[in-house]
């Protein structure tokens, strides 16, 4: 048993303030990872400042156009929110993707952008890992490494994000809200979550004080010609092997923009750029898609047991992106299910 302090936050204001100048402190929110790895001894938080009465819960339209998730929307209620449903539905597609329908109801849209690596190293505290204790050394490197990184990686650390909705998100161009002791502060989605190079042991760059309040989507949702493909051992309740969020704008036969973001594959969700560039002007062919796999896949490397992740999610980009051209979305098998 570890001894630690618990505080129920009344406003956002009074969390901020409960967390100021405790660096042992940790925000809870539906505690679906934090409370696994405080049982796990992995997470030894001194205070847990209970989140989960603040009024950030639900969906509204921004001034732009777009949409505000409050932070502690549940994964199910924003899979079904009817403006997700109908403008970001792949969104609502990872989502649904993601854990089970219990787990997806107690699971925060904050607390889903900070779950941690599922690196079996990470939760086993009889071994070394940089992630978890700093300079102690990356078992994965050389060891049990097929669910690691074949993208991104550094010789800290091989870990990946294990987020469904963090794909689609990062596929959409969302924004992350964060309130500090400082004020509000806006992130980009690809600026928050980190690659590990020689500090692993942060996933993300928003300060150990700030709490999420809100993530926000810009008003393009690409509802027409979208996919969320998820490939797992399992058919559900794994995580992904390889995910992919696939989004195209097609106008007159032709790709006028395409969002490309892999799952599975690194440190954190792998938007490239690039990849959505080369795709740009292009019919939606297979030529076209393959291409673009090849451009994401183009600085992959493999470890000894998760080399067949670089030919999986080259077949999968080209399948995701053959469907989302198609106006053929991924179906999920437990999209009835709630
Ligand atoms: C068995 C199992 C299977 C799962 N499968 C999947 C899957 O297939 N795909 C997938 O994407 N996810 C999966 N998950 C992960 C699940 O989605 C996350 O655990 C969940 O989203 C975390 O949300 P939470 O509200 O429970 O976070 P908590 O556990 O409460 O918190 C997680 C972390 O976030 C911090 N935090 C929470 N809210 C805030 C905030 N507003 N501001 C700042 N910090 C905050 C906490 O301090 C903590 O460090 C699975 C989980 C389990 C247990
Ligand atoms: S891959 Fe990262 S999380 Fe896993 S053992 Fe190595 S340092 Fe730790």
């Amino acid at each position: 048993m570890i001894n630690f302090d618990y505080v129920r936050a009344t406003a956002v204001a009074d969390a901020v303030r409960h967390i100021a100048g405790h660096p042992g402190a940790k925000f809870i929110a539906g505690g679906t990872n934090l409370i696994d790895l405080m049982k796990e001894d992995v997470e030894r938080p001194t205070r847990l400042i209970d989140i989960s009465r603040l009024a950030l819960n639900g969906v509204e339209q921004t001034g732009s156009g777009g949409l505000r998730i409050g932070a502690l929307t549940p994964n199910s209620d924003l899979a079904y929110n009817p403006l997700i449903e109908e403008r970001y539905p792949i969104l609502s597609s990872a989502l649904l993707a993601g854990a089970s329908p219990q787990l997806r109801n107690m699971a925060s849209t904050g607390g889903n952008l900070l779950q941690r690596t599922r690196c079996h190293y990470f939760y086993d505290t009889a071994t070394p890992c940089n992630k978890r204790n700093p300079g102690s050394g990356c078992p994965a490197i050389h060891g049990l490494n097929r669910i690691h990184a074949i993208l991104g990686a550094s010789d800290s650390c091989v870990a990946t994000h294990p987020s469904d909705m963090c794909v689609a998100l990062a596929a959409l161009g969302a924004t992350v809200v964060a309130v500090g002791p400082g004020g509000e502060r806006r992130i980009a989605f690809s600026d928050f979550h980190r690659l590990p190079g020689d500090r692993p042991d942060r996933d993300t760059n928003l300060n150990a004080d700030e709490l999420i309040t809100a993530i926000e989507l810009p008003a393009k949702g690409f509802s027409k010609n979208y996919t969320y493909l998820k490939i797992r051992d399992r058919l559900s309740y794994a995580f992904a092997l390889v995910s992919v969020a696939a989004a195209l704008e097609i106008e007159g036969g032709a790709i006028k923009e395409a969002r490309l973001a892999l799952g599975g594959v690194a440190h954190k969700p792998w938007r490239d750029e690039t990849a959505e560039a080369a795709l740009a002007g292009r019919v939606p062919d297979e030529a076209a898609f393959r291409q673009a796999a090849d451009v994401v896949l183009r600085g992959a490397k493999g470890l000894a047991h998760n080399a067949f992740k670089i030919e999986l999610a080259r077949r999968a980009i080209v399948r995701a992106l053959t469907q989302a051209a198609n106006g053929t979305p991924q179906i999920q098998a437990d999209k009835t299910i709630r």
